[in-house]
């Protein structure tokens, strides 16, 4: 029987419940599987992890980033116990979404959070207490780490949260001790409307998807920027059969480190040269959002040490 763990550290908890996905499937899991780890699911306590011999869990999976004292803490903790270590989920791996938050300081998070939330109604600017002798704050990191950036990981599952093929293609390949899976290409050559991709495309702006009506071509035939070019296949293209162009959850193909420049870089080859400077900037100026749009996942993994802002 094979043990395994499960840890949520700062993420939405979306992972976690992706092992439920599996549904029937993880009847199999359970078969062939001990969970002797799983803070979320059932009533295991820190020190039950602090007890176990060193390198006593076979898989250990570390899902959500890395934001607090505690949740570093933990990750070392399972490096220690665990003969494999695996980030599951793009958070774990690349940051993901809240690894933008890394673009601002903690103030800056502070304030946006509690004061200046546009959907937060807090006129008596009612912020959480001062630390006091029974009541303890969890420490912030100045910012968000990928599980890499703390330990050394041995394998890693994209997606936010994997796919329900790709988690059942890692968790096949874990559970023999296998740490090498996934496809190598991009999400394109799996894309269900890869024949309609272009050579070539005539712009003279982006769109957001909901600027205009889909006409069932690929996406960036239509100028919506779609990051399936320089995104790793594996979910089958879930996002664009339910008519949304790719964001890109799954990160770089294999051997690509950073997937907004192979994005920028695919989105040149289409536009090709003959293109003068001032719609250049036009098309360019479309784009809102640059930094959500082309590293949405992966802010995290690529700002030098995680962040670009010092702490001050
Ligand atoms: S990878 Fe996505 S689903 Fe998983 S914890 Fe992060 S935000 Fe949630
Ligand atoms: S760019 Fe997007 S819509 Fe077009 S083929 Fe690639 S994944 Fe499909
Ligand atoms: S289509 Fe893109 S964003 Fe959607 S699940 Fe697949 S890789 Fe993730």
């Amino acid at each position: 029987m094979i043990k395994i763990a499960m840890y949520w550290g700062a993420g939405c908890g979306g992972c976690d419940v992706s092992l439920l996905g599996l549904h029937e499937k993880i009847l199999d899991l359970l078969n062939e599987a001990e969970i002797v780890f799983w803070p979320c699911a059932m009533d295991f306590k820190y020190e039950d992890l602090e007890k176990m011999e060193d390198k006593s869990i076979d898989v250990a999976f570390y899902n959500g980033g890395i934001r607090t004292e505690e949740n570093e803490e933990i990750a070392k903790l399972l490096r220690k116990k665990a003969k494999i270590l695996v980030a599951y989920g793009s958070c774990a791996t690349e940051g993901c979404v809240i690894g933008l938050a890394n673009l601002y300081d903690k103030k800056d998070i502070f304030e946006t959070v509690y004061l200046k939330n546009e959907t937060t109604k807090n006129d008596e600017k009612i912020v959480p207490k001062e630390e006091t002798d029974d009541l303890k704050l969890p420490e912030f990191l100045p910012y968000l780490k990928t599980l890499e950036q703390v330990v050394e990981v041995d394998a890693s599952i994209p997606g936010c949260p994997p796919p329900m093929p790709v988690l059942e293609d890692a968790l096949n390949a874990l559970l023999q001790g296998k740490t090498k899976f996934g496809k190598e290409v991009a999400l394109c050559d799996e894309c269900p409307r890869k024949d309609t991709k272009p050579d070539k495309i005539e712009i003279s702006r982006f769109y957001r998807w909901h600027e205009k009506e889909d006409n069932g071509d690929c996406f960036l035939a239509q100028n919506m920027i779609c990051m399936g070019p320089a995104t790793r296949a594996g979910c089958g293209g879930e996002c664009i059969s339910a008519n949304i162009p790719c964001t890109g959850c799954m990160g770089p193909v294999p051997k690509v480190r950073n997937q907004g420049t192979s994005m920028l870089s695919a989105i040149a080859s289409l536009i090709g040269e003959e293109i003068d400077e001032e719609t250049e900037k036009e098309i360019i100026n479309s784009i809102e959002d640059f930094a959500g749009t082309f590293y949405k996942f992966s802010t995290a993994k690529l700002l030098p040490e995680g962040r670009l802002k010092d702490e001050s």
